[in-house]
């Protein structure tokens, strides 16, 4: 009779190579080195839980880059500009302030809270910036030299750095994410839209061009017109800009897949690993599962802030990661919960053949499982004859 043994990596095994400090461990499933020191040895994966949270902030997001444009088509249309100031009608000041705010104390602490979302900032940073008909040179010039904004300026607005922190570096991390930017390239629908000109016949363009064109017009009408004037041709800010608006909405034009952290999500480093363990989304989804790490965390941004020391940044992807990783497991609570809950893990060790009179010694912290398939869900899976 032939029976099939398929083994899998534990998150002990996983555990064991990331914590044996300058020693490898034998993967007890096909016998090669793995160790923190040889980042080559395993390859990082985002477990169930992990990619549950970045689902929930990537539909955030894309939610919010509309409401970008949607504030910025505000900001270029006279229909909401209220030439009169103040208002006849005394509101009642003991419950709603004249910016329309409680001033009660649980008003209060719901301003800071709105505070820390970006969402909010929205219409204060743009009205800093100069309309579209101010810039593109149909309306009074004095305007436009008060006013200043660059494509770096447009790119941040769209990137909002507390939202996306750890998500755009995943995204862009994924072979999906590369595909999409070699099919529809962000340069080409650059040279596109700089040939637009505004109260001039549109020139046709490709179709997904012409998607964001039709979705995002004032995004689009900035970046043509920032493309046109002093930017360079490949302007580093919007191509970004335009690749981030590709990957998140490409699919909505051409059918294609709609990017979402399925299954099968691979992490390039630990440099990636750190920027999501620290970013204020992911520890916001971790409060009620672990409150001493998030507690921890807290702290350390707001110190962050201050000093300029960055002795306690996670930082893994170097070379003296086995150091930083010993003190962060020293210092930082629940951390080995915290990564094992948001990693997985596979050896990328090769395929092993056994001979049929092989005798395996040893199994450290696996479990034997009898398969009807030699490639099972583990990452490693091989035929045993016996
Ligand atoms: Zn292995």
């Amino acid at each position: 009779m032939t029976s099939v043994i398929s083994y899998r990596n534990t998150k002990t095994d996983f555990w064991a190579s990331l914590d044996a400090g300058r020693n490898a461990i034998v993967c007890p499933c096909c016998g090669t080195h793995m160790s923190l020191q040889i980042s080559a040895s395993y390859q990082l994966m985002l477990t169930r839980e992990a990619s549950v949270h970045l689902n929930q902030q990537l539909e955030f997001y894309r939610r919010t880059i509309l409401a970008v444009e949607r504030v910025l088509r505000r900001h270029n249309s006279t229909a909401f500009v209220d030439p009169v100031k103040g208002s006849p009608f005394p509101l009642e000041e003991r419950l709603v302030s004249f910016k329309g705010e409680f001033s009660n104390p649980n008003g209060t602490a719901m301003r800071g809270l709105l505070s820390k979302l970006d969402i909010e900032k929205l219409d204060a940073i743009v009205q800093k910036w100069p309309r579209l008909r101010e810039m593109e040179g149909t309306s009074d010039k004095s305007a436009e030299r008060s006013k200043r904004m660059t494509s770096q300026d447009l790119l941040q607005l769209v990137q909002m750095p507390t939202l996306t922190a750890g998500l755009n570096v995943i995204v862009f991390d994924q072979p999906s994410t590369e595909d999409v930017l070699a099919r529809f390239k962000p340069v080409d629908i650059l040279h596109e839209i700089r040939q637009q000109s505004p109260g001039k016949e549109p020139i046709p363009v490709n179709s997904v061009a012409q998607y964001l064109l039709a979705h995002f017009p004032c995004i689009m009408r900035y970046c043509s017109y920032l493309a046109r004037t002093d930017q360079p041709v490949e302007d580093e800010c919007l191509i970004r800009l335009l690749s981030i608006l590709l990957v998140y909405f490409a699919h909505q034009a051409t059918g294609t897949r709609e990017f979402t952290f399925g299954t099968h999500i691979q992490l390039r480093n630990w440099h990636t690993v750190a920027e999501l363990l620290t970013s204020y989304h992911y520890v916001s989804a971790l409060q009620d599962v672990f409150p001493k790490y998030v507690g921890h965390i807290e702290a350390l941004t707001s110190s962050a802030q201050d000093a300029s020391g960055d002795d306690d940044i996670l930082k893994l992807g170097s070379f003296d990661n086995v150091a930083k990783f010993q003190s962060w497991k020293d210092k930082v609570p629940e951390f080995e919960k915290v990564v094992l809950y948001t990693l997985d893990f596979a050896c990328s060790g090769p395929m092993t053949a056994i001979s049929e009179d092989a005798e395996i010694v040893v199994r450290r912290d696996n479990k034997k499982e009898t398969a009807s398939s030699p490639f099972g869900m583990g990452s490693h899976g091989y035929p045993l004859l016996g």
